[in-house]
């Protein structure tokens, strides 16, 4: 996967966003063509992604070391 600065005028992909894309995420395929979205909508995505992957709190993170061992 890649993530590079977008250097053409394209509107962000995300729906009823209308501000220009700064950043391209590159699909390799997955989707016809790269993903682009300005700053606003990466920061939302981010924290969204925070959400689902960061464990929360210190309980979780308790938990998933103790299963290691
Ligand atoms: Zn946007």
């Amino acid at each position: 996967m890649k993530m590079q600065k977008c250097n053409h005028e394209l509107k962000c992909d995300f729906y009823g966003c209308k501000n220009l894309a700064k950043y391209a995420f590159s699909t390799k395929g997955f989707i016809r063509r790269e993903l682009v979205f300005c700053e606003n909508c990466m920061k939302e995505m981010y924290a969204l992604f925070g959400e689902v992957l960061v464990p929360k709190g210190v309980e979780s993170a308790f938990k998933g070391r103790k299963r290691k061992e």
